[in-house]
């Protein structure tokens, strides 16, 4: 096992991935390193406006390609990242590189779109979270009503009267929050209502079997009919097919996001998604004024 290697002795391919990883990350702050050696990206996957299935913004999402190990998944690197404490300058790395983003794609034209980044429970824990995300703003030149934050259930949690202010430090600084993976948490909707949220993010495993499980049918009834009864727009996870999208029409949830519509894409890839959505849209503005 992982643990059981010296500095010296060379990876065997028996081991177990999560060992390996665990293993280049305490041995010689292996994240660190690769932060300098910029062996992270963002992938960035669409957010769809179910009325007219029009891009309205995007989720960055982490990628650790690796020079020897390949393609590492964020559920296998974050928890060690968490452990480890390098959560805090990979985290700030995140929402530097989305920021950066945000505002080349503005200056590339790309119709504004807003950008949501993952919040860990410890970096949501540091004290000067919202300075750091204000300062980065502030040197990106990204105004703020394009940059979102979502966090979990259990991060709301942990300590309600700090959460509370930070939450409202980040909406004075004009940042969208909201709440993912909603349904996995203990949270109820009653008690969401205490916070200053957007946004609920309806987890994906409610979202898998609509249409075929009363049960979960029921549940996201019930979610997005109480969220807009406390005036929070909703978007359902991993959509995978047009059942999901009639049944989530017909619950008039706002938005989604999946596999249907795209998985998470490199920066080159989601500009060229862009451009032809935008293409659609104008193709679409522009037959129906010929067709008048
Ligand atoms: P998440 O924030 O709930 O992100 C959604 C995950 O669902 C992504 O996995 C995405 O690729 C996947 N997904 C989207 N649509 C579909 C679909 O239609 N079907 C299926 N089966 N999956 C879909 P990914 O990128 O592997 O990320 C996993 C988790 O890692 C994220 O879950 C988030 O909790 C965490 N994560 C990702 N990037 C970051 C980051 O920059 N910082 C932090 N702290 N956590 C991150
Ligand atoms: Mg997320
Ligand atoms: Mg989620
Ligand atoms: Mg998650």
């Amino acid at each position: 096992r992982a643990k059981s290697i010296g500095h010296n002795t060379s990876f065997v391919f028996d081991v177990d991935m999560i060992d390996t990883i665990r293993a280049h990350l305490t041995l010689g702050g292996g994240l660190r390193k690769a932060i300098e050696e910029e062996e992270f990206e963002l992938f960035y996957q669409p957010k769809v406006r179910l009325s007219d299935e029009v891009t309205v913004g995007a989720e960055a999402l982490i990628r650790w390609f690796h020079p020897e190990l390949g393609l590492i998944s964020p559920d296998q690197f974050i928890p060690m990242a968490e452990e480890s404490g390098m959560i805090l300058p990979l985290g700030e790395w995140v929402i530097r590189t989305a920021c950066k983003q945000i505002k080349t794609w503005q200056d590339q034209g790309i119709p504004p779109i807003s950008v949501s980044v993952n919040l860990s429970g410890r970096q949501f824990m540091q004290t000067d979270l919202v300075e750091m995300v204000a300062q980065v703003l502030e040197e990106t030149g990204v105004d703020s009503q394009y940059l979102e934050l979502e966090l979990t259930e259990s991060m709301l949690m942990a300590d309600a009267q700090q959460t509370i202010e930070k939450l409202h430090a980040f909406r004075k600084l004009g940042v969208t929050l909201s709440i993912d993976d909603f349904g996995t948490g203990y949270s109820s909707l009653a008690y969401l209502k205490k916070f200053p949220i957007q946004t609920l993010k309806i987890d994906r495993s409610f979202v898998n079997d609509l249409g075929i499980s009363g049960g979960d049918d029921a549940i996201v009834k019930a979610t997005i009919a109480m969220a807009k009864s406390l005036n929070l727009k909703v978007i359902a996870e991993g959509v995978e097919n047009r059942s999901q999208i009639d049944v989530l029409n017909g619950f008039q949830c706002q938005e989604v996001q999946g596999y249907l519509f795209a998985k998470p894409m490199s920066n080159k890839d989601f500009v060229h998604y862009m451009k032809t959505q935008k293409m659609v849209n104008v193709s679409d503005v522009l037959s129906s004024v010929t067709s008048t």
